[in-house]
């Protein structure tokens, strides 16, 4: 759908406002349009055909070029302060506006974060540390701590995190209980879902095959993830608490979520690029940088999510970035399982739709904005303030060349691990400008905001819209 904006469209406003944007294809919640923006204070004040656009202090002309709101990345292991070595609030925010992400939901790696004390360290933290406003989990959630719900969806943070497998395995009844508790007072419980007994069944099979590293595949089959995701549905539907599928990899997971989701179960689920990009038969050629949880899967998993994808059953793209030092994935050179698990990810997930997703016309801009920004924005409660150009809405934005190609390497990454699992495949469409409420995060290649200027976003409470 396309349209040319009329002066309809926008706000008066008097005088001149501070930047500008124009001659750009915007991404609408309505539909493409071709115009642009104009910001004042860090906030949308105007959306209009350019001959509509005020004075501005700083103009851009954004000609051949997509603006789409900033990607909201729901799911990226950003900040442990016990595993700095790994990335930290400065550096994987960075790589999250050089990948056209302006809001991330951090998930904790071990650090427990499950009282108000935590809550209260993470947010100074972060708001001294990042680039990007960000906000973050609570968990792992156990038997002990999901009292706490109830507090802490009082302080923002309303999405907790849940195992069905190691290394924070917990059991059916947490799960009945904290979805229980998220029906009174919102929010959602995301959980990691794979069948334990199954994962160690398998394990217990694969004696002699570790330094192929698709064994680390082939020990967690299919039906882990599908048995899983089948009883958490099915806890959801008695509780009627809003369950969220952790990055769901497998054709029978996708089934299981959208059977779920057509008997009116609250349920949503996301997909990381890495999943979308490879599949199992390129580990042996990747090594032990390939190496993540849930693992790479078959292609016709891999057709099975992209088609899901692109007719809405699954709800947004998540990075589950979550890279390491380049010595924990050689450690795993003979034995798989002694590798690390985790990839980088967040500077990856715009390109990764963009050149196979936009470039080979299997998906349209307008699922492009619902998977990136909109949804996860009305999942974790930041919708309309983020996740959408609305007059109003926080000012956060990337500017796409769809047509630029860029071949990947370790060069253009600012995570801090030093290395991508992407390293040398050339790709089509790149973000070359982000802002963060009004501000210049990222120009052509270079990181332009100082660390300290992310603020923390509260979620908000009560029923989330799941679903276009
Ligand atoms: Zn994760």
């Amino acid at each position: 759908m396309s349209s040319t904006l009329t002066s309809t469209f926008r706000k008066q406003t008097r005088g001149p406002v501070d930047l500008v944007v124009k001659n750009a294809k915007l991404l609408l919640e309505s539909g493409i349009a071709w115009g642009g923006i104009g910001v004042i204070d860090g906030i949308i004040a105007v959306i209009a055909g350019d001959e509509h656009l005020p004075e501005a202090g700083t103009v851009i002309n954004a000609e051949g070029k997509i603006l789409m709101p900033g990607l909201i990345d729901a799911h990226a292991h950003i900040h442990d302060p016990t595993m700095l070595e790994h990335e930290t609030f400065t550096t994987g925010s960075k790589s999250a506006v050089a990948g056209g992400v302006t809001t991330f939901v951090d998930m904790p790696l071990t650090n427990q974060v499950d009282t108000i004390k935590a809550v209260e360290e993470k947010i100074a933290q972060g708001e001294e540390m990042s680039v990007t406003d960000f906000t973050f989990y609570a968990g792992m959630m156990n038997s002990e701590n999901h009292v706490a719900i109830p507090m802490l969806v009082d302080k923002g943070i309303a999405a907790f995190k849940a195992f069905t497998c190691e290394p924070y395995q917990t059991n059916n009844g947490v799960i009945v209980k904290c979805l229980s508790a998220i029906s009174e007072v919102g929010g959602h419980l995301t959980v990691h879902s794979e069948d334990q007994g199954i994962l160690d069944e398998f394990l217990f099979e694969m004696d002699d095959d570790w330094d192929a590293p698709i064994s680390h595949s082939l020990s967690r089959p299919n039906i882990a993830e599908q048995l899983a995701i089948r009883q958490n549905i099915e806890i959801a539907s008695q509780t009627g608490g809003h369950l969220h599928i952790a990055h769901v990899t497998t054709r029978e997971g996708v089934q299981e979520v959208e059977r779920g989701k057509l008997r009116g179960v609250m349920v949503s689920t996301e997909v990381c690029p890495h999943h979308l990009m490879f599949y199992r038969d390129d580990m042996n050629r990747l090594g032990p940088k390939s190496k993540m949880n849930p693992p790479l899967r078959a292609r016709e998993d891999r057709a099975a999510l992209w088609s899901a994808l692109l007719r809405g059953a699954i709800d947004t793209v998540v990075s589950d970035h979550a890279p390491c030092p380049i010595e924990m994935k050689e450690s795993g050179a003979e034995d798989i399982r002694e590798a690390w698990s985790g990839v980088d990810g967040i500077q990856m997930i715009l390109r990764v739709l963009l050149s196979e997703g936009i470039n080979k016309a299997r998906m349209t801009y307008s699922r492009l904005l619902r998977i990136c920004s909109r949804n996860p924005a009305r999942i974790f409660g930041l919708y309309p303030k983020k996740g959408v150009l609305r007059i109003g809405a926080d000012a956060d934005f990337v500017i796409i060349d769809p047509n630029k190609e860029e071949k990947i390497t370790a060069d253009i990454m600012e995570t801090k691990c030093g290395w991508t699992l992407y390293e040398g495949m050339m790709m089509k469409g790149v973000p070359v400008m982000t802002f963060i409420r009004g501000a210049q995060a990222f120009n052509e290649g270079s990181v332009t905001l100082k660390p300290g200027y992310g603020k923390f976003q509260a979620m908000g409470s009560g029923n989330r819209p799941i679903g276009d």
